[in-house]
C-alpha cells in the first residue's frame, strides 16, 4: 500500500521536475488551469530558489562571470518553431495536455457504456494509467477503491464523491483508504485526466461484470 500523496508534495516535486511524465502531466494540466493551484506552487518554486541560493558556493573563481558571459554570447540563437495551431475542439483543454492528444478526442480509442467512457493515453511510462475519463451529466462511475493512488483533474463540468465536489481545474487525490463513486453532475458531461499508479478495485456489486472496462 502506498501512501496517501498530497497535493502540496506534488507541487514541490514538480517544482524539482522530479515527477515522472504522467504526474507532471497531470500536475502541469492543473496549473494552467487553476489560478489557486499557481499560486501555491510559486511558494514551492520560491522556496527551491532559496534553497539553491544557499547551496550556491559563495565567491565564484576569478574570470568566471566573464568566461560564462562569453560563452553566453557565443552561443547560437535558438531555434524557434512556429507554434501548432490549436484545433477549435482542444481549445479549452490544457496546452500541456494537448501535446499528447490528436487533433480531435474522437481520434482516441473510447470505450464503456452507460454514460462512462474512458480513453487510454499512452505516456510510455510502466507502473502509471493515464486516461480521459468521459461522463454524461448525472451519470456515475462504477464504485471502486484503489490498489494506490489516482489523481482526477476536471478539465469540462463538475463531478461529487463522498469527498466533495470538483469543478474544472481542481485536482481530486484520492488512495486505498477511499472508497468512492464518482458521479457527474446535472447538465454537463464531465470530461476528466486521471492517472492512476496502480489497478482500480471495484467493489460494487456489478464488480465482476464492470471488469473487461478496468485495467488489465
Ligand atoms: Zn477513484
Amino acid at each position: 500500500m502506498s501512501e496517501r500523496l498530497t497535493l502540496d508534495e506534488l507541487l514541490a516535486a514538480h517544482a524539482a521536475g522530479r515527477l515522472p511524465p504522467p504526474l507532471a502531466l497531470i500536475v502541469a494540466s492543473h496549473l494552467a488551469l487553476s489560478p489557486e493551484g499557481r499560486k501555491r506552487y510559486h511558494s514551492f518554486e520560491a522556496a527551491g530558489g532559496v534553497l539553491l541560493e544557499r547551496l550556491e558556493p559563495a565567491r565564484l573563481a576569478p574570470g568566471a562571470w566573464q568566461r560564462l558571459c562569453a560563452r553566453l554570447d557565443d552561443e547560437a540563437p535558438e531555434l524557434v518553431l512556429p507554434p501548432r495551431p490549436v484545433p477549435a475542439a482542444l481549445r479549452r483543454l490544457p496546452s500541456p495536455l494537448r501535446e499528447v492528444l490528436p487533433d480531435s478526442l474522437d481520434e482516441l480509442r473510447w470505450r464503456g457504456f452507460g454514460g462512462v467512457a474512458e480513453a487510454v493515453l499512452d505516456l510510455g511510462t510502466p507502473g502509471y494509467r493515464t486516461t480521459l475519463l468521459r461522463v454524461r451529466g448525472g451519470k456515475a462511475v462504477p464504485r471502486h477503491t484503489h490498489e494506490g493512488n489516482e489523481l482526477t483533474l476536471v478539465l469540462e463540468g463538475s463531478f461529487h464523491d463522498e469527498l466533495g465536489r470538483y469543478a474544472r481545474g481542481d485536482l481530486a487525490i484520492t488512495d486505498p483508504t477511499v472508497k468512492h463513486q464518482p458521479v457527474a453532475d446535472d447538465g454537463q458531461d464531465c470530461l476528466c485526466l486521471a492517472v492512476t499508479d496502480a489497478r482500480l478495485r471495484l467493489t460494487g456489486p456489478l464488480g465482476w461484470m464492470l471488469n473487461p472496462f478496468m485495467p488489465s
